[in-house]
């Protein structure tokens, strides 16, 4: 087994659902991490589907016969891996796959008898927990001394179930006494998504947070590096499944890559580049399918900083209106309704207002384990103001630099979509994005349409 050669340069690198979705999958990711000796911290996603399996299975409405179907379906996702491994490792492995399996089934029955997020992020933890393992068996088939290592023991969260916080104080501390030490000998394999609370529970970070997991773990290590692998060559002007004329970015920096993680653009969670830009460290994306095809940097400085740079697009917006006469000239109206949604831990998007009502926007995904707007909440509302909510919308932003003064942007976005019903206009509060409500069935029409003015 090759130890690992000597380099001071520390690149954390992290492998989406479909980067470890398979063996073959798997093992070009494997051959990544060994092509570049830098590569020291692999952190993965649970393979591709299970995070969705798991998310059912953490609901209410689940009979006993889907809970063992679902199980069987992620069983089957993992054994389809390990067959490819050495006989001795396949046993192994699927030996700590049964028991991991058996642990969820249990977790599965308590959810049943009694429902609570606390299970849930138990429930999902499975996932990053099953690929991992696996991920570090397959970077010793190619003589890369990969080793397991359990990321709850350092990415300490609070209790925040489906949507934790990290106190980055103990994860800088945990990890140069725990992972740093390792990290000389070793290639360690972890997990994104999932932490622990300081009563021992497990956390998670929300859908999508291990790209965020990579770049604290970066930040933790004091890394010169954070390679996300993907699906795709990298960060395109849109996302690439809407509009085949989206093209992929050389460089961006990044304010520009965090604005359109935060509006949308499913490639980067959106906190993903928080941690990278505290610490000024690059960030790399690019695809574990087409690694010889470069990908995009993720920098502090660029050279170009076009109007547009990129249009993201994020679907299930829930649009709230309050409206209430007594706010005419009346003050503290928007205390109590920004009081009441804090109480249920609800974060508002996009906010415009008018004399007498005020439409707010939230992120409403389903398959989401963070709050949502409830009945409970709307009724509360309801005792203030009227309320109206509307779902089935998408935003569309539209990103770049120096948009509040260029001329003609509003004309040249407008203009171009003057046939579609908009809903709700932001801009001017920053000088990086125009966004906008539009109907979801219209949503990628828009950004097609767009991008043919704005890019083309
Ligand atoms: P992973 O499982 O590797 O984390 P994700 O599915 O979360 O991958 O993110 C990759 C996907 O993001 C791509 O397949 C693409 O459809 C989508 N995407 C959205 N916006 C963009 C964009 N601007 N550039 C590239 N990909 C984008
Ligand atoms: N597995 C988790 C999800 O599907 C986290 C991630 O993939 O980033 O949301
Ligand atoms: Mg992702």
């Amino acid at each position: 087994m090759n130890p690992v050669q000597s380099t001071s340069s520390l690149t954390v690198a992290k492998f989406g659902g479909t980067s470890v979705a398979d063996f073959q999958a798997m093992l070009r990711c494997a051959n990544i991490v060994k092509s570049d000796a830098s590569n020291r911290l692999v952190v993965v996603s649970a393979s591709a589907g299970v995070t969705n399996y798991l998310v059912r299975l953490s609901q209410q409405n689940v009979s006993v016969e889907e809970q063992r179907a679902i199980i069987e379906n992620i069983r089957s996702i993992q054994v389809n891996i390990t067959q490819h491994l050495t006989a001795v490792v396949e046993t192994s492995l699927n030996q700590e796959i049964d028991n991991l399996l058996d642990a969820l089934t249990q977790q599965a029955l308590t959810q049943s008898l009694q429902y609570s997020t606390k299970t849930t992020d138990a429930i999902l933890a499975f996932g990053e927990q099953l690929s991992s393992r696996i991920f570090a068996q397959v970077l010793q088939s190619i003589d890369v001394s990969g080793e397991y290592f359990n990321v709850q023991q350092v990415m300490k969260t609070n209790s925040l179930h489906g949507k934790a916080v990290v106190d980055i104080k103990q994860l800088s501390e945990q990890c140069t006494l725990l992972l740093a030490p390792k990290l000389k000998e070793k290639v360690l394999v972890t997990q994104g998504f999932i932490g622990q609370d300081n009563k021992g529970q497990t956390t998670t970070l929300g859908r999508g947070g291990s790209d965020y997991s990579a770049a604290l773990l970066a930040e933790a290590l004091k890394g010169d590096n954070l390679s996300i692998w993907t699906d795709v060559v990298g960060i395109f002007t849109t996302d690439p499944r809407i509009t085949d004329q989206a093209r992929a970015i050389k460089e961006i920096s990044f304010g520009e890559a965090a604005e359109m993680a935060t509006f949308g653009a499913k490639i980067l969670h959106p906190a993903t580049l928080i941690p990278a830009m505290r610490c000024n460290i690059p960030v790399f994306v690019g695809s574990s399918k087409e690694p010889e095809q470069g990908g995009t940097q993720i920098k502090k400085k660029v050279d170009s900083n076009p109007t547009y740079r990129s249009i993201a697009l994020r679907r299930e917006q829930t649009l709230v209106t309050v409206k209430s006469p007594a706010m005419l000239h009346a003050s503290g109206f928007l205390a109590k309704v920004f009081t009441l949604l804090a109480k249920h831990e609800l974060s508002v998007d996009l906010i415009t207002t008018s004399e007498i009502s005020v439409a707010l926007t939230f992120d409403n995904p389903s398959g989401s384990t963070q709050s949502l707007i409830t009945n409970t909440v709307v009724a509360e509302l309801e005792q203030l103001c009227e309320v109206s909510v509307e779902h089935g919308l998408s935003l569309v932003a539209v990103i770049g630099n120096g948009l509040t003064l260029a001329k003609g942007v509003g004309q040249s976005i407008f203009e171009t979509i003057n046939d579609i019903n908009v809903r709700l206009i932001c801009h001017g509060a920053s000088d990086n994005n125009l966004c906008f409500l539009v109907d979801e069935s219209d949503a990628n029409l828009v950004v097609e349409k767009l991008h043919n003015t704005l890019f083309n």
